[in-house]
């Protein structure tokens, strides 16, 4: 039973038409995840009894004849800063590692409302801060790739366990990168959807205005499938786009001749000869379908990092701050008073890289710097929304390259800011609250794989999706599998 080459849409099939039950499509990707994932440590937790208890109770559900759900019998991963109600939630940090998650978030609700089945949580940079998963509290994730390899991050678990075929279809949140750019690192589909468009209620905040929960799959139908249980209203979000989720599934059929896509070559001629000819490689394949290129300016887009770390930093440090020691999670035994309390607890629960997120917000907040750093950066943030604006009145989205690297070597990037660098391609989608996707687009030198990025207007999600269908369909790389890990649990 080779269950794991398969997309989440073949999975529901093979449940609908009663090939395989719900708890034999369950057993079979957990009992894999068990034997493999010690070798890359995708996942954080793995839900057995609950999710075979929940496998059951869909059988039970469809002997009773009643109508199946749109993610019938397919396995889920979450990103460990999602909430599952009674289930701990970590964020990959000390500070939550036996916090007990009190409600569910909107799209855990949305995906088991649908009879998707949750099979795990998945590991991540500690609260999401970083491009590699190293800064995780609770040990590294592995890219399936290649094994001395980082997965990238800050979502490296979530796209791993889709990567090595764990699960079809995984869950991460993406702040400046961290969906687009470990989907590349790993060598499969990542989107981020338009801000606002899924729900962001029970995703532990980190930059409240760029945060976005979007889908990890092996394929752009797979993420059709599941925006289309996502992507709905919520009422316990104020950002949340008060629109139905859109038919994603018919949309992506539709053929994009004729469609213009925006080539900002100024930032294409920036980067590595070796990101350049994958990038061109992949715009070939996009011209032969019949799409128009068009050169859109997107100049302001090198300002975007530092737009990213003030205003990013400044959130986080808002949202943090919630973790005092009295709340949520960890009480350090050490302390005496009340100050001492925040003190032990934060020095004691936070890594480094939080620390120094905790400490650059606080400073760009601070009343002496505030006009200089924090408000500049939001009219900076402005100005580069208004340019995208004006590039997508040429086009209809805009393609570039996920990454400005392949994947490296894990622990070799030593260098901070060179970490930052690495959402230097994904990172204006978020500061404009754009929708964009990171699909595989081919191999760099070190045999790991790359993206092409297609970013679209606000709400230009479907639009987003069919470019991408279409491209992924005639890129000749579409659902590789790792070597590694193309092979049977026995
Ligand atoms: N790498 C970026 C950071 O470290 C983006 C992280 C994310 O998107 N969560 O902040």
């Amino acid at each position: 039973m080779t269950l794991y080459k398969l997309t989440a849409a073949q999975i529901r099939e093979k449940f609908v038409s009663g090939k395989l039950s719900a708890e034999e499509i369950v057993r079979y990707f957990i009992e894999r995840a068990k034997k493999f994932d010690s070798q890359v440590h995708g996942f954080l937790k793995i839900y057995e009894d609950r999710a075979l208890e929940k496998a059951q109770a869909l059988d039970e559900k469809k002997k009773r004849g009643e109508k199946l759900g749109l993610l019938a019998g397919v396995p889920v991963a979450l990103k460990d800063n999602i909430q599952i109600k009674n289930e701990i939630t970590t964020c990959a940090s000390k500070f939550l590692e036996n916090y007990i998650a009190p409600f569910d978030a909107s799209v855990t609700n949305n995906i088991e409302k649908e009879d998707g089945i949750i099979i795990g949580k998945t590991n991540l940079d500690e609260f999401a801060m970083g491009a590699s998963c190293e800064y995780s509290a609770f040990g590294p994730t592995h890219n399936p790739w290649n094994l001395d390899y980082t997965p990238g991050g800050s979502s490296g678990g979530s796209a791993a366990v889709v990567s090595a075929r764990f699960a079809p279809i995984s869950l991460g949140s993406d702040t400046g990168g961290s969906i687009r750019q470990p989907a590349s690192f790993t060598g499969i589909v990542g989107f981020k959807p338009t801000f606002g468009r899924v729900s962001r209620n029970g995703l532990v905040a980190f930059g409240s205005s760029f945060d976005q929960i979007g889908p990890f799959t092996n394929c752009v139908e797979d993420v059709a499938m599941i925006m289309e249980v996502l992507g709905r209203p919520c009422q316990n979000d104020s950002t949340s786009i008060q629109e139905p989720a859109e038919n994603y599934l018919s949309a992506i059929k539709q053929s994009i001749t004729g469609k213009k896509v925006g080539v900002p070559w100024g930032f294409i001629q920036a980067q590595s000869e070796e990101i350049q000819t994958n990038f061109n490689q992949a715009l070939k394949k996009l011209t032969d379908l019949g799409v128009e290129t068009v050169d859109v300016d997107i100049s302001l887009q090198k300002y975007a990092i530092a737009v990213y770390y003030i205003l990013s930093t400044a959130e986080a440090s808002t949202n943090l701050s919630r973790f005092d020691g009295v709340r949520f999670g960890k009480r350090a035994k050490s302390a005496k008073n009340l100050t001492e309390l925040y003190n032990h607890s934060r020095c004691e629960g936070f890594g480094a890289e939080v620390k120094k997120r905790i400490l650059l917000g606080t400073f760009v907040l601070s009343a002496g710097y505030q006009d200089a750093y924090y408000r500049k950066a939001q009219k900076v943030r402005t100005l580069m929304i208004e340019q995208y604006k004006k590039a997508f009145a040429t086009c209809d989205v805009i393609a570039l390259p996920t990454t400005p690297t392949t994947a490296f070597e894990m622990f070799s990037m030593q260098d901070p800011f060179k970490m930052y660098l690495q959402d230097a391609c994904t990172i204006g989608a978020n500061v404009a609250g754009l929708p964009a996707i990171s699909v595989p687009s081919g191999y760099a030198e070190n045999k790991c794989p790359l993206g092409l990025q297609i970013v679209g207007p606000q709400m230009g999600d479907s639009e987003v999706l069919r470019f991408a269908y279409h491209f992924q369909k005639n890129s000749g790389v579409a659902g590789d599998i790792p070597p590694l890990f193309d092979k049977e649990e026995k």
